[in-house]
């Protein structure tokens, strides 16, 4: 059986200690094995980041750039062969999965812009015959802790902008689906980056404890849930690191009375059903503004629901996959089945999908719950699974105090055709990321990503131009060349312009 290994200093290695079962979660089979690195091994890593970093750091960022501009030529010939492994381990259909690398090719579009976005800043004559400028230096070793659900993109979020800033870079992804990410880290080797620049390490907590404790490591970006988050962050900045860790979601989209009703259906069955619901943008909530509107949604939502078609990522026909694990399912399944015991009403049922050949599978059909209750355990908390959920209110400040009291703010998003409703909603809601009639308002590559509330721990968000700024550290130079005519005595007072 395959053993999934680390990549260390340009090679791929094991440590042969202990390893995790990886599932092909359509078929329920245990297809691979993952290593899951031990401390002394991701210490290895971390001294390889190091002693690369004195070399990257110096070369010159036009140069470091070219790398990226040869990485994104390999991502995009080798596309298949990374959705292919992304289907297998993650089970995501091959349409999805090929959305989610090419919007983390944009990442990597978007560091190819190093030379431009390091240029820094310079003030000539801040006082007579002095200039002063602040440059953009790197960290030197930092660390990337990624989840399932995104493979490709989440650390493509991260390790192009961290390494073409000049650092060098520790990536822990999830043992869950770990074979694309280390793929594509060796694609990234191929384009010519430099041993030891760009290292991977599969595994466990062993392997991020010994990250958040390692005094090498300068900064960490995590992505994934949020009680890991909140831990990641706590550890990290207790430890002297920088840190950005984003975590879950509840994201809720407004259902206005005067929304064009066939948009809103078909937007929201692709947001809240796509990749079976395993986004952290996902819309899982309905705030419908009167019973008219909701009524309105709840009958289109059902019959759209009936053209859902759930199965393998064999069959490009597919709108969705299975779930990652059979936990996973059973804690989706348990959700519908609290929401049902806690007085909701199940329109469309999901928990027994038939999907012939995949009997083993870890499916969930989509799920639609109608006359939930912001009390209910299945709207507290985050499903993770095709499940969207409606509520039912009365006016849109209801619907925004609503998502304004959930402790979750990374998306959201309005249906309505009222520009001022929708102009007050956007300036108002206290979430990170809104939509207007935009189902899933992810931010392009030369914007920044993040939530607000519980769904982001630390300052900055990720990718886009914040990128810079997590890896790099300002250092501001003041520079005078004292000349006879210039030359003046000690001064014993703050310098100020006179
Ligand atoms: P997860 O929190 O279980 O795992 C994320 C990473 O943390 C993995 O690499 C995992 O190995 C590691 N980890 C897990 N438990 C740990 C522990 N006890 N100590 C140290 N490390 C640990 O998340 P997941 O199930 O892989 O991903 C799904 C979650 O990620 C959802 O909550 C989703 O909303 C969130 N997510 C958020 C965003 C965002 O941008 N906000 C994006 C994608 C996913």
């Amino acid at each position: 059986m395959t053993l999934v290994g680390h990549l260390i200093n340009g090679r791929v290695v094991t440590d042969g200690t202990r390893s995790q079962a990886v599932f092909n979660p359509a078929t329920g089979e245990a297809a691979k094995q993952v290593d899951l690195a031990s401390q002394a091994t991701v210490e290895q890593a971390i001294s390889a980041a190091q002693a690369a970093f004195p070399g990257w750091r110096n070369t010159p960022p036009l140069k470091r750039a070219r790398v990226m501009f040869r990485f994104k030529e390999l991502l995009e010939k080798h596309a298949d062969d990374i959705c292919a492994l992304i289907g297998e381990e993650h089970g995501k259909i091959a349409h999805d999965a090929l959305g989610e690398l090419q919007r983390g090719i944009e990442n990597v579009e978007y560091a190819c812009g190093a030379p431009e976005l390091l240029k820094g800043e310079h003030s000539k004559n801040v006082g007579p015959g002095i200039d002063s400028w602040s440059e953009f230096q790197p960290l030197g070793v930092v660390a990337g802790i990624t989840p399932f659900n995104f493979p490709a993109m989440v650390p493509l979020w991260m390790f192009p902008m961290a390494i073409v800033c000049g650092n060098c870079f520790v990536l822990k992804p999830s043992e869950r689906d770990p074979s694309a990410t280390l793929y594509i880290a060796q694609l990234l080797q191929e384009a010519g980056l430099p041993d030891g620049v760009m290292n991977v390490v599969n595994g466990d907590k062993e392997a991020v404890d010994t990250l958040l404790h390692d005094a090498r490591v300068e900064a960490v970006s995590f992505v994934g849930s949020t009680p890991i988050a909140e831990y990641i962050y706590a550890t990290a900045t207790a430890n002297g690191k920088r840190c950005q860790a984003l975590g879950g979601a509840k994201n809720h989209a407004i259902v206005m009375p005067d929304a064009d009703m066939d948009n809103a259906v078909n937007q929201l069955v692709g947001a809240a059903f796509g990749s079976s619901g395993e986004r952290c943008m996902a819309l899982s909530v309905a705030v419908a503004v009167g019973d008219a509107a909701a009524d309105a949604l709840v009958s289109r939502m059902q019959e759209a629901m009936t053209r859902l078609k759930v199965g393998s990522c064999a069959d490009s026909g597919n709108d969705f996959g299975p779930l990652i694990t059979q936990a996973h399912r059973e804690k989706v399944v348990g959700y519908i089945d609290s929401a049902e015991a806690q007085g909701a009403t199940i329109v469309v049922d999901g928990r027994k999908p038939q999907v012939a050949g995949y009997e083993e599978g870890f499916f969930v059909g989509g799920t639609l719950i109608d006359h939930v209750t912001p009390e209910m355990t299945s709207y507290r908390e985050e499903i993770f699974g095709p499940v969207l959920q409606v509520i039912r209110v009365d006016s849109m400040q209801e619907a925004m105090a609503l998502i304004d009291a959930h402790e979750y703010g990374n998306g959201t998003c309005i249906f309505t055709r009222d520009g001022e409703a929708a102009r007050y909603f956007s300036d108002n809601i206290k979430v990170g990321m809104v939509g207007i009639n935009v189902p899933l308002p992810v931010p392009v590559a030369y914007h920044s990503f993040g939530g607000w509330k519980r769904s982001l721990f630390g300052d900055l968000h990720a990718y886009g131009p914040d990128a810079v700024r997590f890896y790099t550290r300002r250092k501001t130079i003041t520079q005078r060349w004292p000349s006879a005519s210039v030359r003046e005595g000690a001064e014993f007072s703050m310098p100020t312009m006179k």
